[in-house]
């Protein structure tokens, strides 16, 4: 996205994003990763070499990895989900690059009017 530089541009592109600003679905500010583990079973084949193929968020909180296991049904919603927060981290991040830019075209447009009078 390229920032207007008029104020009037500026405002109609925070509009339009601003009613995007909506969850179509739950958010998940997490990452869907596939891990192969060993179960832990000595019998299980996995011992020998043939680990599990599992689905599983992670998510960090203050600098600290979290993971949950995702069941393999799940997998196309949560992948989604996960989608959405993308979706909606792009808007805030657009949102906030022409709130700022309509800031600064406010002390702009200030510092003419103080330059003529
Ligand atoms: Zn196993």
């Amino acid at each position: 996205m390229k920032t207007p530089k008029h104020p009037t541009l500026i405002r109609r592109f925070l509009q339009a994003r601003q009613k995007q600003l909506q969850a179509k679905s739950p958010v998940l500010a997490a990452s869907l990763v596939t891990i192969r583990r060993a179960c832990g079973n000595p019998n299980c084949r996995c011992a020998r070499g043939q680990k599990h193929l599992g689905h599983y968020l992670t998510w960090k909180v203050k600098a600290k990895t979290h993971t949950a296991y995702v069941p393999v049904d799940l997998v196309p919603q949560v992948k989604q989900w996960t989608q959405e927060h993308r979706r909606l981290k792009q808007l805030v991040h657009q949102i906030t690059q022409l709130s700022l830019a309509l800031i600064q075209t406010h002390v702009t447009a200030k510092r003419r009017q103080r330059g003529r009078s």
